[in-house]
């Protein structure tokens, strides 16, 4: 057994595109004790063919750079959108353009490949939806790796059969599914999101344990963006089976305490090859951050989203849904400010390594509190000290008048 035969495990996305691709089926996913995926190898089975070496996305990537050198930027369209059905945006994570993307492909046959929770709550793996009731398994985001094996090869047979396709996943799930296919297909949509990094669905399962032993009662429903305090202080649903239900906002939850301060993502999150402001998916979704300043008749704080467009394909469904959205077009620059992700992957905490050391003994509280405190900055140091010797409004001032003049690519 070898992982280092396809990447480096730093590297690896665990997208399983190549589990999927192997003509002998001699690469299984398996996890690490962190509770990653990564692929294993089959020596005995291995024909040395290197199509897992093709497909994988972080290496076409690379390979991509060097023989293309620097390719010129374009700057996608980027709109404000909000799905006019009230009670879709509240059940989804921003402005609930995903179903509408979704009820299309369903109303014209297709099928839609998105990541839903396992039924007992403790992961989550992408399905394939055929009906509105499968579909809302899809919404809403769910805060850490969704399994994608098999998936790929799902997709192609329902292209192969002549079907349409919308595929929704991360950043390194488009690219692994592009790389996947091969070339382009008029009946694929696919559509990723700006991604802050995926969590370990071990770490996800440990929760769910501490939560359960804190209720005295199994799991039934959880949803990570619920929008009872509103969409900008989401909050995490737990539902247990003896009724009992809990909504925490995100700030006091402990899973997404170490999640959002980056102490559980996976490795390759930290160096994201596929930050970049011209993906191959047809359009990405985000929260649009910051939509208070750039266009508050926008913002109502039931969610709104920034899309952006990257192919004509996307352009040209975007306008055909448009009828169901208030939607306003931005500037992408200034759009992408509250939106740092992106473009940048977020560093590891500086505990990272102890909080995985300790994940299997300490009780979850004590876990999160010893070691995904919130990190001290060089930036916080400074601050302190500019205010010990009296200069820190002069730098506050010096600092936003320097922000300001922000660099376009
Ligand atoms: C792990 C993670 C990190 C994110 N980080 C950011 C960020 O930094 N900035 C930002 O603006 N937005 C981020 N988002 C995306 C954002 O929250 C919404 O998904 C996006 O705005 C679309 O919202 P919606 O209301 O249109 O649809 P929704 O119904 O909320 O979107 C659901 C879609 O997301 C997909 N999805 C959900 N969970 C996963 C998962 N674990 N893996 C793959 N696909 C998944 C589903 O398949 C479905 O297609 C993140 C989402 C996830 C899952």
């Amino acid at each position: 057994m070898n992982v280092a035969f396809i990447i480096n495990k730093e590297r690896c996305t665990g997208c399983a595109a190549c589990a999927d691709a192997c003509p002998k089926n001699c690469i299984s996913m398996r996890a690490d004790d962190e509770g990653f995926l990564y692929p294993h190898i089959d020596k005995a089975s291995c024909v040395r063919c290197g199509k897992c070496e093709q497909i994988c996305p972080v290496l076409r990537v690379e390979k991509k750079a060097v023989t293309d050198g620097a390719i010129p930027q374009s700057t996608p369209a980027a709109y404000a959108a909000c799905n006019k059905d009230e009670a879709v945006r509240l059940a989804s994570s921003s402005g609930g353009i995903f179903t509408l993307l979704a009820e299309r492909t369903l109303a014209l046959g297709g099928v839609v490949f998105g990541a839903a929770m396992r039924e007992d709550q403790r992961s989550a793996a992408h399905i394939a939806a055929e009906t509105p009731q499968e579909l809302e398994r899809l919404r809403g985001s769910k805060y850490m790796q969704s399994d994608t094996q098999g998936i790929y090869k799902q997709v192609k047979a329902a292209l192969q059969a002549g079907r349409k396709v919308l595929f929704s996943g991360t950043p390194c799930q488009v690219e692994a599914l592009r790389a996947y296919l091969g070339h382009e297909d008029a009946n694929l949509l696919c559509v990723d999101f700006i991604c802050h990094g995926v969590p370990s669905p071990k770490v996800w399962n440990k929760y769910v344990e501490f939560r359960e032993g804190r209720a005295g009662a199994p799991v039934r429903r959880t949803f990570s963006r619920h929008k009872k305090y509103g969409w900008k202080t989401f909050a995490l649903l737990f539902e247990f089976s003896n009724n009992n239900a809990n909504v925490q906002i995100f700030g006091e939850d402990l899973y997404m305490q170490a999640f959002l301060r980056n102490a559980c993502l996976r490795p390759s999150c930290h160096a994201c090859s596929f930050k970049k402001l011209n993906r191959v998916s047809d359009i990405t979704l985000a929260d649009f951050w910051g939509i208070e300043n750039i266009a508050p008749d926008m913002d109502d704080d039931k969610g709104t989203s920034l899309v952006l467009v990257h192919s004509e394909k996307g352009d040209n469904i975007l306008r055909e849904i448009a009828p169901s959205l208030r939607i306003k077009p931005v500037d992408t620059y200034e759009a992408l400010k509250g939106n740092p992700s992106m473009l940048q992957s977020v560093p590891p905490h500086p505990r990272r390594a102890e909080f995985f050391a300790n994940l299997d003994t300490l009780p979850f509280d004590e876990l999160v509190h010893k070691f995904a405190r919130e990190p001290i900055s060089i930036k916080m140091l400074a601050s302190a000290f500019l205010k010990k010797i009296g200069l820190f409004p002069v730098a506050a001032a010096l600092y936003h008048r320097m922000k300001s003049f922000v660099k376009k690519p």
